[in-house]
């Protein structure tokens, strides 16, 4: 067991080191003029580690067994499937650009590939392994734990990350293609006492957030809400206002409001207030919003704002 273990954690990091110098080499070339298309530096590259995998089926195969790995361990990695007749293995990530995903211990644990055509699946990722549960797992938490503050922005997707530390804010996370769970977030509050869901601003990026409030709140976590404007995620955001986006980004982080202030505004904006009946619908859907607020005195604030914003 421990010994397994042990392995895939050592052929991960071994694959991660094969995917980032191919992404550095003459057949990685695609690669890298991806990520610098997606306006990604050399260095935010190197920090993250991010690589190429090509597409030959066994180039990953054949460096790590030459490197002494045995096909039953590249399998457990997922990093290596069996063939379906006869013997043999073959590589699970082909032509994809690789986002090495890495634990506050510093180890590898698993990988997202992400296609650069519009084929699908856009983004792979390692199934679960002996060192790798999906939805007990963040990407970037390895660098947010070092960010030195008790917050963490949690973004839909690695792009997400990656642009907003490239623009400064290094206590970003992510989850892994699945939609937020209880697991992650008991692993938020280890390192935070508050996060700010920073979802992509479209219809399932507002359905996922609905979603995440009660979740985080179950943990203890205090909950923001940045909304992006325009319809854009982070990524497109930052990108969008070019040397500007660390300010433009900064100026959302300071002005979003918590989770009752969001879902206020959200109520607020799905009637017409300028109506009584619009009024009367959203005051009372307000009410049993306030209501379900465990503090007396936070319950009161909402109350009165409410009252003062709608002049009653
Ligand atoms: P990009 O990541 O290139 O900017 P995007 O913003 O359109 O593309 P979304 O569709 O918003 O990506 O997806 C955000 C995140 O959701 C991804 O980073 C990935 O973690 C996850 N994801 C998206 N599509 C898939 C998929 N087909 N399988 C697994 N996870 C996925
Ligand atoms: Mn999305
Ligand atoms: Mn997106
Ligand atoms: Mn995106």
């Amino acid at each position: 067991m421990g010994r397994l273990r042990n392995r895939v954690l050592e052929a991960n990091r071994e694959a991660a080191k094969f995917y980032y110098n191919t992404l550095c080499s003459p057949q990685g070339r695609k690669g890298l003029d991806y990520f610098h298309s997606r306006a990604l530096s050399d260095r935010t590259i190197r920090h993250f580690g991010l690589g190429y995998a090509d597409d030959n089926w066994s180039s990953l195969c054949t460096h790590l067994k030459s490197k002494g790995f045995k096909d039953s361990e590249l399998v457990a990695a997922n990093l290596a499937v069996n063939r379906k007749n006869g013997g043999g293995i073959y590589d699970r990530f082909t032509d994809r650009v690789m986002f090495p995903i890495i634990n506050p211990r510093g180890n590898v644990i698993a990988f997202g590939g992400r296609i650069m055509s519009d084929a699908k699946p856009k983004y792979l990722n390692t199934s679960d392994t002996p060192v790798f549960k999906k939805s007990a797992n963040l990407f970037s938490l390895n660098n947010a734990k070092n960010s030195g503050k008790r917050t963490l922005i949690l973004c839909e997707g690695y792009m997400d990350v990656i642009a907003v530390n490239q623009a400064g804010f290094t206590n970003a996370v992510a989850t892994l293609g699945t939609a937020l769970t209880g697991e992650q977030a008991v692993l938020m509050k280890r390192y935070a006492d508050e996060v700010i869901i920073c979802y992509d601003a479209d219809e399932a990026g507002q359905k996922a957030t609905a979603r995440a409030i009660p979740i985080l709140r179950n943990s203890g976590l205090n909950v923001k809400v940045l909304t992006i404007p325009s319809g854009k995620d982070p990524d497109e955001f930052i990108k969008s206002k070019g040397n500007d986006g660390p300010a433009a980004f900064k100026v959302l982080l300071d002005k979003c409001g918590n989770d009752v202030e969001y879902r206020l505004q959200k109520l607020k904006n799905a009637h017409n207030i300028q109506l009584t009946e619009g009024k009367v619908a959203f005051l009372e859907e307000a009410a049993k919003l306030i209501a379900t607020i465990g503090s007396p005195i936070e319950r009161d604030v909402y109350s009165s704002k409410v009252a003062s914003e709608l002049g009653v």
